[in-house]
């Protein structure tokens, strides 16, 4: 018997996962599910445009998993019911001036290096391919990899296939704590008291550090990193805009376009340090329309539709904390920051084959919680 604690997209899937497996799984969610970081996100699977130095374990890693999503999406649409909105017409980052082309070039090197599909291409062909972008555009990246997905639809779909393959979700019903004897998982408190378990995976996002029970060296170093998100409407019969686009660094933020089915266009997003805090501010919603608007100028006429915030679990290095920690019984899930919708698939098959073998995927290796652990000095 499995406790998940959390049921967010990742909590879910790793839920889904385990019930396919035929494990018997209560998921255990303080709100409803889906609705903390997987609910604020604008549903980016971009592994290719968004590597950065220094990460090449965890591009390999989003990699195999943006290899997942296509029959993981195909799956979700078949046994829910449920369109995850997954689209494939890729991803551009764009450059406005000097400045921006150069970066773009210095990237690009980067990414050739690590072999990704990215590809550098001049303002006319961006123009070509997205008319209504900036006249000023001067090149572009541009990866036909990169694709996106619903957040929310996904969520949804992931939450009904695992109640109908039998598992049990628990909403509004909080886990107070976590219990452990001799160093192993014994069961969990919730709004049903006590109830026994032999394993409990904790998939409670910037939460997850938080939750009474767990012993001091078992708590995963995550914290929350707000983001704030708009979403407009496209009313016109030409779409705005059909690549997810980027737009080039700017000193206040980053900026996001990410188009949706049914004309609802997303405009992302800040990266703010501000505790459990999930205002929606008006300096947030000015960098990020400021940024975005530089991009897609014609944005200024279109109705907003909804703001929001959401709290990324964001981890030390910025990597997610997959796999067992040293209490039998216990697997983290969680620190996925800005890539969980992208590493649900991974993360759920992980925590899946852990669960059914005792070992560990290779690629998750790297992401273990044990990398947090002090090391023992030499003697
Ligand atoms: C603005 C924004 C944009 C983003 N864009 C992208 C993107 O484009 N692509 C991408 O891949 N990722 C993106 N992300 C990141 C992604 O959303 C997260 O990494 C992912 O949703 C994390 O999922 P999770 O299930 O771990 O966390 P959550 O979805 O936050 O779920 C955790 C759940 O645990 C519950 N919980 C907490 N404590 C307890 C407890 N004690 N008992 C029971 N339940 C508990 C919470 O209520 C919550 O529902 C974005 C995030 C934000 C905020």
């Amino acid at each position: 018997m499995i406790a998940v604690v959390g049921g967010g997209l990742i909590g879910l899937s790793v839920a889904w996962y385990l019930r396919q497996r035929g494990f018997d799984v209560v998921v255990y969610e303080k709100n409803s599910a889906g609705r903390g970081a997987s609910w604020a996100s604008a549903g980016m699977l971009a592994p290719n445009l968004e590597a950065e130095p220094g990460e090449e374990n965890l591009v390999k890693l989003l990699l195999e998993s943006l290899k997942m999503w296509p029959a993981f999406a195909q799956s979700l649409e078949k046994q829910s019911g449920i369109d995850v909105g997954y689209r494939t017409e890729g991803t551009l980052s764009v450059a406005l001036n000097r400045d921006d082309v150069q970066r773009l070039r210095f990237q690009h090197r980067f990414m050739k290096e690590l072999g990704l599909d990215v590809e550098f291409i001049d303002g006319e062909t961006v123009l070509e391919q997205e008319p209504f972008i900036n006249r000023n555009v001067q090149a572009a990246l541009h990866s036909r990899s990169d694709h996106q997905v619903d957040a929310r639809q996904a969520v949804e779909a992931v939450k009904k296939v695992f109640m109908d393959s039998g598992g049990v979700l628990k909403e509004r019903c909080g886990v107070a704590k976590v219990v452990v004897e001799d160093g192993m998982v014994v069961g969990v408190f919730s709004c049903e008291g006590f109830r026994s378990f032999e394993n409990v995976v904790l998939a409670a996002g910037p939460w997850s550090r938080h939750v009474d029970g767990l012993p001091e060296q078992e708590r995963p170093p995550v914290r929350p990193v707000k983001g704030q998100m708009i979403a407009v409407r496209d009313t016109g019969t030409t779409p705005l805009v059909q690549h997810v686009v980027w737009g080039p660094q700017r000193p206040w933020g980053p900026c996001y376009i990410v188009p949706k089915r049914g004309g609802r266009i997303l405009l992302g997003t800040t990266v703010e340090e501000k505790g459990f805090d999930v205002s929606v501010t008006a300096g947030g919603l000015m960098n990020i329309l400021r940024g975005c608007w530089e991009v897609l100028p014609a944005l200024s006429e279109l109705p907003v539709e909804e703001v929001w915030a959401g709290l990324r679990p964001g981890s030390p290095d910025d990597a997610p904390i997959i796999g067992p920690s040293s209490t039998k019984g216990l697997f983290i899930a969680t620190g996925h920051f800005r890539n969980g919708i992208l590493l649900a698939p991974f993360t759920a098959k992980a925590a899946a084959d852990y669960m059914e073998t005792g070992k560990l995927d290779d690629l998750a290796k790297p992401f273990s919680p044990q990398r947090f652990k002090p090391r023992d000095e030499p003697g």
